[in-house]
């Protein structure tokens, strides 16, 4: 079966949600994926950095057969005995007191939309419905009906209405905005410490720790999406750490469990998550023990292999790489660790179609940005080899 089968298949059945690169994967190893016709080719998006820990990667597929073998679900009707010791293995790690388990991305953002709310009312003491949370122009938080009703994207919003209140948006790297953005209502500020789908947008040194200040002044929960960026991507386990910022709310999801399997939580200390009692919130799937399984071998593969600092050390060597391409295409790059983004002059497509065709998987983020996020295996020497097929391909006219 060729390629073009499939993606008729998709063109007919799936709704058209998407805009992929036409090229169909069949399997996936480390930092390499194949397509149906068996060509090879280097993944520089890594599921928008889902798969930290590279595809397939035999400890956590392992793991993750290993509990197929025994249960995959309990929901939380009844207790298991995966979901306790993963979130105490996370929020060792992470730093945290306490954890709330869900699925997708999304669905954790939702949580700590619904804890942040919940902590104003009841211990900020807030009045009734009146709760406000503070994000960012060119934010990306998911794509429910309330995380839409504080995007600044048009496209994600046109035609999505009626939209939830409560949300305010002020511009991404002012800590000036965000002081006089505060009311006495204001339960929370959420950001991403990197704007991933927003362009890898990188704010001013410093803005993240007076942020953080500026919260903690106002008794206002300071909530990071680390989402895309936590878990080694940027160099170090979290973005907000480049600042030694510690988020009251931290909310991650992707590489918590390696691409195995939708697997995101919501971390905070008990004056915030010891507030949720029984039937305030909830999910069939969340913390069941086959995620949690998936989790536990996702955040051992990090530790073990150190991709932490593989990141900050190869992310480093690949921004120096790709500095040197003398492109009049480049208008600017940014990014940390192994969180690239490459801001174009021009629109990015083609060059993420011509760099596909060499072997090499990108996509283009906001028209003119192409963002290199490879799995934090790879090595120097693949680096150098897709940095001189960027490299060409950059000198296109
Ligand atoms: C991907 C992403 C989300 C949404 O995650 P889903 O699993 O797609 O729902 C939220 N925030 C950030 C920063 C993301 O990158």
């Amino acid at each position: 079966m060729n390629s073009q089968h499939f993606i008729e298949l998709d063109e007919t059945y799936s709704a058209h949600n998407y805009h992929p690169l036409d090229v169909v994967i069949e399997r996936g190893d480390g930092v390499w994926v194949y397509d149906v016709d068996g060509k090879k080719y280097l993944d520089c998006l890594s599921a928008y950095s889902a798969v930290n820990q590279g595809h397939c990667h035999p400890a956590i597929r392992d793991a993750a057969v290993a509990q197929m073998n025994k249960i995959t679900l309990t929901s939380r009707a009844f207790r298991n005995d995966q979901m306790g010791p993963f979130l105490q293995e996370l929020c060792d790690y992470a730093g945290y007191e306490m954890a709330l388990p869900m699925n997708t991305g999304a669905e954790a953002v939702e949580t700590a939309v619904k804890a942040a709310r919940k902590w104003g009312y009841q211990t900020k003491g807030v009045p009734d419905n009146q709760a406000e949370i503070i994000v960012c122009q060119g934010n990306f938080h998911g794509r429910t009906t309330t995380i839409i009703s504080f995007t600044s994207e048009p496209a994600y919003r046109k035609d999505f209405g009626p939209y939830t209140p409560g949300f305010v948006i002020i511009p991404y790297g002012d800590a000036a905005a965000l002081e006089a953005a505060i009311t006495p209502n204001t339960v929370a500020f959420m950001v991403e410490p990197i704007q991933g789908e927003g362009g890898v947008v990188t704010p001013p040194d410093g803005y993240l720790h007076e942020a953080a200040n500026i919260c903690a002044k106002h008794n206002v929960l300071f909530i990071a999406d680390e989402i895309q960026t936590g878990l080694g991507r940027t160099g170090r386990l979290f973005a907000c750490e480049h600042e030694g910022v510690r988020p009251d709310v931290m909310i991650l999801g992707k590489a918590l469990s390696g691409g195995f399997y939708p697997v995101s939580a919501v971390l905070s200390d008990a004056p915030v998550l010891g507030l949720f009692q029984p039937g305030d919130h909830g999910s069939t799937f969340g913390g069941n023990p086959l995620g949690a399984a998936i989790g536990r071998a996702a955040l051992q593969v990090i530790k073990n292999e150190d991709l932490v600092s593989r990141s900050r050390e190869l992310g480093a060597y690949f921004k120096g790489r790709l500095e040197r391409i003398e492109s009049e295409h480049i208008k600017e790059i940014r990014g940390k660790g192994l969180f690239i983004g490459v801001e174009l002059k021009v629109p990015a497509r083609r060059f993420a179609e011509a760099l596909r065709d060499r072997g090499i998987l990108c996509k283009e983020t906001h028209k003119t940005v192409l963002r290199f996020a490879p799995p934090l295996v790879i090595t120097k020497e693949e680096i150098d080899w897709a940095a001189d097929h960027i490299e060409v391909v950059l000198m296109m006219d």
